[in-house]
């Protein structure tokens, strides 16, 4: 077989990847590989202003994909090796693609506690298999203890019910991946959660595959809205209790015999918890699990770098997504993050910049680098984050403005010079598009003082 453009990976970066050559360059063909025959597209995409979007994400069939863009085939098969001085890929059932432009979107899986090589009851979430293994493995549990931090540790503590929680954290306070010490206050009260027990419309994410792999992508936007996550716990409707262990670890983990739960977790701190499953959400790794003739350059965490257009160190290799680290001068506003908004964005630039080069144009890098911005939902409020939102980046010689009313709102303005530098919105705050346009016009705010966060005042006003 051979393409113009072959992708690999049937997860965000790579299907719209695939999507945008298949848009660009609809007479060249495009080679998706894709290790499942459900793949994730991106639908109900909207610009909530210029850098900041909302999507939702729907796994599709391949077929009803390759109708809708008839140059791309999809492939259903695993990467095993890439021949990149001959320019062609080997597939776990040795099918050999001819590439000429070749874009890398295997993703990430997440990074387990150590101990999970020996205990089955520990788990991680990545994809729908993951999500249904731990479900199933909910329906007995009493007790389970989570580690990390960040994103998917935060959303399962608030969705889970019916059952003891012990959520072991290795910072001071919860969330830390994305807001504050303050902000995380204004989340805690969230996790007192005397809220009745709403049956989602369906327990099943999606239909079964008999035949494919299915182990896959990450799971989209509001993965958890569709399920219930229910543990053993006697209440029918309730609450779940929320014990967080704060800055600690796990330190080592051992069977239980002859008593009511399975494992004892021994924290750092010498607290031990007995419980039935331990719940790993502690960061993901790139996933390269291919061999290649010529090394790929990679940053310390494990992610191939790729330069301003999204270029690998070899040649017409590109690479997009949570397998890759953006190894270029970034703007002062922009980061990376593993996150399914730069997953998007990423595999859409990739294909652009592919198709740049093989058609000898000047590229110029996607706005979208400017600034970083990320919508998401936490603990059932909105919240988006803008620019330099937590000072990163800012040493310690920066301001900060809050504006907190519990239960409904928080936002959070950093400010570097009277510029603002970065924000965190929490709830309908309907600031966004001022605290985009003062991040990226850096205009000074000294004439305004506090008052810009002065809910009396319209602050729009100012700047009409
Ligand atoms: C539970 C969960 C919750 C999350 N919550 C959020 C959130 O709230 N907000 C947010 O922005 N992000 C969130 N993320 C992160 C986000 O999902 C990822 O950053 C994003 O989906 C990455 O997309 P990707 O295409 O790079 O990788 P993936 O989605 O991992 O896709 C990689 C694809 O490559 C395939 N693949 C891998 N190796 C091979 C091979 N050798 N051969 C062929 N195919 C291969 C895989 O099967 C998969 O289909 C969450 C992730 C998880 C797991």
């Amino acid at each position: 077989m051979e393409a113009c453009f072959v992708v690999i990976g049937g997860g965000i970066a790579g299907v719209t990847c695939a999507e945008n050559l298949s848009l660009l360059e609809p007479k060249k063909t495009v080679i998706l590989l894709s290790e499942s025959s459900l793949i994730k597209s991106v639908t109900n995409l909207h610009a909530i202003t210029k850098v900041l979007t909302e999507f939702d994400i729907k796994e599709i069939e391949c077929e009803k994909f390759s109708s809708e863009h008839p140059n791309v085939t999809i492939v259903h098969s695993t990467l095993t090796e890439i021949n990149d001085e001959e320019r062609y890929i080997v597939t776990h059932d040795n099918k050999v693609i001819k590439y000429q432009y070749l874009c890398i979107c295997t993703g990430a899986e997440p990074k387990l506690i150590p101990q999970s090589s020996t205990f089955p009851q520990i788990i991680g979430i990545r994809d729908t298999d993951s999500v249904d293994q731990f479900l199933n493995k909910m329906q007995d549990a009493k007790k389970v203890v989570i580690v990390g931090n960040g994103g998917i540790a935060s959303e399962l503590v608030y969705k889970m019910r019916n059952v003891e929680i012990h959520w072991v954290i290795k910072d001071k306070y919860i969330t830390a991946t994305f807001v504050d010490p303050g902000a995380a206050e204004f989340f805690q009260s969230s996790l007192n959660k005397n809220d009745e027990f709403e049956e989602p419309v369906s327990k099943r994410m999606r239909y079964v595959e008999d035949n494919f792999i299915k182990t896959g992508a990450a799971l989209g936007p509001d993965w958890y809205k569709n399920i219930i996550i229910s543990g053993a716990g006697n209440q029918k409707v309730s609450v779940a209790a929320v014990n967080i262990h704060y800055e600690s670890e796990v330190l080592s983990i051992r069977k239980l015999t002859d008593c009511q739960f399975s494992l004892e977790v021994l924290l750092t701190t010498e607290e031990k918890i007995e419980c039935d499953l331990v719940i790993s959400a502690t960061g993901v790794t790139p996933r390269k699990s291919f061999k290649i003739k010529n090394e790929l350059e990679v940053s310390k965490d494990g992610g191939i770098q790729v330069n301003e257009f999204m270029k690998t160190n070899l040649p017409f290799i590109y690479a997009a997504g949570d397998v890759c680290s953006a190894n270029w001068p970034l703007a002062k506003h922009w980061f990376q993050m593993k996150l399914w908004t730069q997953a998007r964005q990423m595999g859409c630039y990739a294909a652009k910049c592919m198709v740049g080069h093989l058609n000898n144009e000047e590229i110029l890098q996607d706005f979208c680098f400017e600034m970083f911005a990320h919508s998401t939902k936490l603990f059932g409020y909105k919240v988006i984050l803008l620019g330099l939102y937590n000072g990163q980046k800012l040493g310690n010689d920066y301001e900060i403005l809050i504006r907190m009313t519990k239960g409904h709102e928080f936002i959070k303005f950093v400010l570097e010079n009277n510029k603002l530098q970065g924000a965190v919105l929490i709830g309908e705050t309907d600031l966004e598009e001022m605290a985009e346009n003062l991040i990226l016009n850096q205009i000074d705010l000294s004439p305004y003082g506090d008052d810009i966060l002065n809910p009396d005042i319209d602050i729009e006003d100012y700047f009409d």
